[in-house]
């Protein structure tokens, strides 16, 4: 097996890996490595959680330590498709270069151009930027690309679905000819192809194999799942994650859940705590310190349960973490086996539990496509339809309720409230007064996409008539043509 060591890397580079921890390099690290030193193109196909960052961020460095940049040249390029994935490469930019003296910008939105002006005007060996925010330091005059060396492309399928595939080739166009150029997808979409064939030089081939989809040893399930009222279904969905880690009982040992938005992540760990669980918030809004302190504490089981977003979780490396769960279904299905992916680890059993909402159902769809299975169904613990109390009235020790088999529409009619429904539909009604049978949405497979059944005859008794303008008809309206003329 190829050790770091084989591979050429400057010596204060390897420190910097030893002290990462990892202990051999990756097949796409092992495999672009070595032609990148050598100053080759490459093409490399590998997905997040490969180790594809180390395998262009290290070459790149080693090269790079030896000569120095100049004002407003940065000597070397990275584009990203979003400020995550860019923030991300920093980080790893910084970890990888902590024992070398290279300078670093990154250009990402939401940072005030003068401070990155200020960097860019120093000189910077590495630029880090998604491509839209580097074009506008460009185009005011701030930036010149000619003295870049090299130029990284990373997850550029992610920039193709982006619409950002101009933005790159004008800025392959900004640099020189002469450059090296490492690349990077996922996929080989025709379109990717004929940028690769268009832009790298006699490339370096690098493929690795998608991490194994689905490892057997996961077990997965998904809830599908759809809130009472619009304005309760993020409680409500809330709910129903704490009635899923009720269920896995002792079993779940320590667990981390996926969140696809920031603001979700925190919202659902004050949540949990305010529930009595044990839970921590990690994403990339953090800073570094108290990110790694939150994953120490996961580390040694001082939490229990992380509360993630997918760009945080990556450096995440546990071996034992008995139970993730999807509180949102990932927009980009390789995000979920990533994630899921967090769990049964070396040969452990894991468990991967995923809410979906109806508004997921696309993402659902490419997740399952992508890992070529059906995932199964598993009922939701709170029954079929999944009704709360608003969660501010909530009491910390619910257990979750009984549960119920999925049922097709038609038998609706046979449901039994429970003694909350009831008193969720007399709140209901004294707000707002139905205004018609809700009709079923025929394609529709969700358990819990059923309306709430207190709407169904409760609200009104069935031989009251509904008036579209209320009962009190201004009395013109009731006037004929005529009698108005006469009047
Ligand atoms: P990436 O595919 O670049 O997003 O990397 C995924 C994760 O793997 C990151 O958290 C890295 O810290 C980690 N990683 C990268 N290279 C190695 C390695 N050789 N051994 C162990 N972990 C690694």
């Amino acid at each position: 097996m190829t050790k770091f060591t084989d591979l050429n890397l400057a010596p204060k580079v390897l420190k910097a890996i030893e002290d990462a921890g990892y202990e051999s390099p990756t097949p796409i690290q092992a495999g672009a490595i070595p032609p990148a030193l050598e100053g080759k193109d490459v093409l490399g196909i590998a997905q997040t959680g490969t180790g594809k960052t180390a395998s262009f961020v290290l070459p790149m460095i080693t090269n790079l330590a030896r000569g120095r940049a100049r004002a407003r040249m940065p000597r070397s390029l990275v584009l990203c498709p979003t400020r995550e994935l860019a923030a991300q490469v920093a980080e790893n930019f910084d970890q990888y270069t902590k024992y070398m003296k290279l300078t670093k910008a990154l250009l990402i939105g939401g940072v005030s151009f003068k401070e990155q002006d200020a960097l860019i005007d120093k000189g910077v060996d590495v630029l880090i930027a998604t491509p839209g925010r580097l074009l506008d330091h460009f185009e005011r005059g701030k930036l010149i690309l000619s003295d870049v060396k090299v130029m990284v492309v990373d997850e550029a399928d992610r920039m193709l679905d982006m619409g950002f595939i101009p933005d790159i080739e004008r800025i392959f166009g900004l640099t020189p000819f002469t450059r090296q150029t490492l690349f990077f997808s996922a996929t080989m979409a025709p379109e990717i192809e004929r940028i690769t064939n268009t832009f790298l030089s006699a490339p370096a081939r690098i493929e690795v194999a998608r991490q194994a989809t689905s490892g057997e040893n996961i077990a997965q399930s998904v809830v599908m799942f759809k809130g009472s009222r619009r304005d309760r279904a993020a409680s409500e969905k809330r709910k129903l994650l704490r009635a899923l880690i009720d269920a896995e009982g002792e079993k779940l040992q320590n667990g981390i859940i996926f969140c696809n938005r920031k603001t979700d992540v925190d919202i659902v760990s004050k949540s949990l705590n305010k529930y009595g669980y044990q839970a921590s918030p990690i994403h990339g809004d953090l800073d570094q310190s108290q990110r790694n302190a939150t994953l120490e504490k996961f580390r040694n089981g001082e939490i229990k349960i992380l509360v993630a977003s997918d760009v945080a979780a990556r450096g995440l490396d546990v071996a034992s973490v008995t139970h993730v769960f999807n509180f949102d279904v990932p927009g980009h299905a390789e995000d979920y086996v990533h994630r899921i992916g967090r769990t049964g680890r070396a040969g452990r059993d894991g468990k991967a539990i995923m809410i979906c909402e109806p508004r997921d159902e696309k993402n659902f769809a490419d997740v399952e496509a992508l890992i070529a299975k059906e995932i199964p169904r598993l009922e939701n613990p709170l029954g079929t339809v999944a009704e709360e109390t608003p969660e501010s009235d909530e009491a910390t020790s619910e257990k979750p309720k009984r549960t119920r088999s999925r049922r097709r529409r038609s038998d609706k009619s046979d449901e039994v409230k429970t003694a909350d429904q009831a008193e969720e539909a007399q709140q209901d009604r004294s707000t707002t007064p139905p205004k018609s049978e809700p009709k079923p949405e025929p394609k529709s497979d969700h358990s819990a996409d059923q309306k709430p059944q207190h709407r169904r005859g409760r609200g009104r008794k069935e031989d009251e008539k509904v008036v579209g303008l209320g009962d009190h008809l201004p009395s013109f309206i009731a006037l004929s043509f005529d009698e108005r003329q006469a009047g």
